[in-house]
């Protein structure tokens, strides 16, 4: 057996080698389960533009995405980000996937929620994701809890400082630096409130761009977590009991919000999500009923709430909005599981729409 210092000594010196000019091309699709899948191409030359990325396939009736008989699924290049693995000219490319008699796959939301992004291209939407995670070690227990026992009740962890306070700390910096160096746009980093549950931020991304660059850095999460031999869970309820849920908490605002007496339009979009509900809680991820019950700063399932400065409601105005009257809300019921591609298009869908009495 080689040890581990030594075979990274033996693939550094593979790592070094010259690509003669070729680039590597990492491409990056969203399967069946809402997990991120990717493959690489060689390609002749560094792309400066998404349309020097070539389509491509995969098979699909390997990863549940079409059947046996008809098993070609199309990739086709929407984004492309520094691959901060490989660095150099290699790039990631984060794709939508396509059947073969030119429909959408099923489990292709960035089209739809596209085409709702450029038919309110005007309002200029942006948004920001929270996304909460959990970390767990190779063998399905929770990240440095201890063998068969718990750590001691939630109150020190969030932010925590300090050895038994914070767990995984150089998992989170990486993740953090490769974000940057890819140029996703996570704005910020935090520990949450249960011991190895972590948030990133990213954003503020106007339309489209908020769903491409969410899924770019779980994808960048899963590969930086692959390297300590981590496992990534965005279970909305990882561990049942007293242990908070996982959420993606989504900010939004609108020019009309951004603005000068922007309070208006953020009670306008208050009231008309307060008539979607339920079609929304619909696309805010499965099992989210486990994590939305009015326990743990959430608010329960059954009715719309909102309110300034107020964990417990479905929608938080901060209070900073409140005192300038204007700014952006953010929607607190979306679970750490969710599509952002489907999040995103039913918020555009919702509040820059008329919606019948
Ligand atoms: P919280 O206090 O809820 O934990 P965070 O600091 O974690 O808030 O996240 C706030 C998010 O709001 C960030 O992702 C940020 O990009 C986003 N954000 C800030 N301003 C706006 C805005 N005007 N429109 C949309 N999102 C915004
Ligand atoms: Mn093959
Ligand atoms: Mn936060
Ligand atoms: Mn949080
Ligand atoms: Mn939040």
């Amino acid at each position: 057996m080689v040890g581990i210092t030594e075979q990274t000594a033996i693939l550094a010196k593979y790592l070094d080698l010259d690509q003669r000019g070729k680039v590597l091309a990492e491409y990056v699709w969203i399967d069946a389960e809402g997990n991120t899948r990717s493959k690489c191409r060689t390609l002749a030359k560094k792309p400066t533009a998404v349309e020097d990325l070539p389509e491509w396939n995969f098979d699909g009736s390997s990863t549940g995405q079409a059947p046996g008989h008809d098993s070609d699924v199309y990739l086709r290049p929407v984004a492309f980000y520094q691959d901060p693995f490989r660095k150099g000219d290699n790039v990631i490319v984060l794709t939508e996937c396509w059947n073969n008699d030119g429909t959408p796959n099923k489990f292709n939301h960035r089209h739809e929620c596209a085409k709702l992004m450029a038919a309110h291209s005007d309002e200029v939407v942006w948004f920001g994701l929270e996304q909460e995670y959990t970390l767990f070690d190779q063998y399905d227990n929770v990240y440095a809890w201890p063998q068969g026992g718990f750590p001691a009740p939630q109150g020190p962890y969030y932010c925590g400082v300090g050895t038994g306070k914070v767990y995984a700390r150089d998992v989170i910096e990486a993740h953090y630096r490769a974000c940057l160096y890819a140029g996703v746009a996570i704005s910020g980093i935090n520990a949450e409130v249960m011991p190895s549950q972590w948030e990133f931020q990213v954003g503020p991304c106007e339309g489209i761009a908020m769903g491409d660059e969410l899924w770019m850095a779980r994808y960048l999460l899963q590969r930086v977590a692959e390297e300590f031999a981590v496992k990534i869970s965005f279970h909305p309820k990882p561990l049942k009991g007293d242990w908070n849920g996982a959420g993606c908490h989504t900010n939004v605002s609108t020019k009309n919000m951004r603005e000068a007496g922007g309070m208006k339009y953020i009670e306008d979009a208050l009231s008309k999500l307060a008539k979607r509900h339920k079609e929304h809680l619909a696309l805010y991820g499965a099992d989210n009923d486990m994590r939305l019950t009015g326990r743990h700063e959430t608010a329960s399932m059954d009715a719309f709430s909102s309110g300034v400065a107020n964990r417990g409601a479905s929608v938080r105005i901060p209070r900073s909005v409140a005192k300038e009257g204007f700014g952006y809300f953010e929607d607190r019921r979306p679970a750490s599981n969710i599509d952002p591609y489907l999040v995103t298009g039913i918020m555009v869908e919702t509040i820059c729409g008329a919606i019948p009495d």
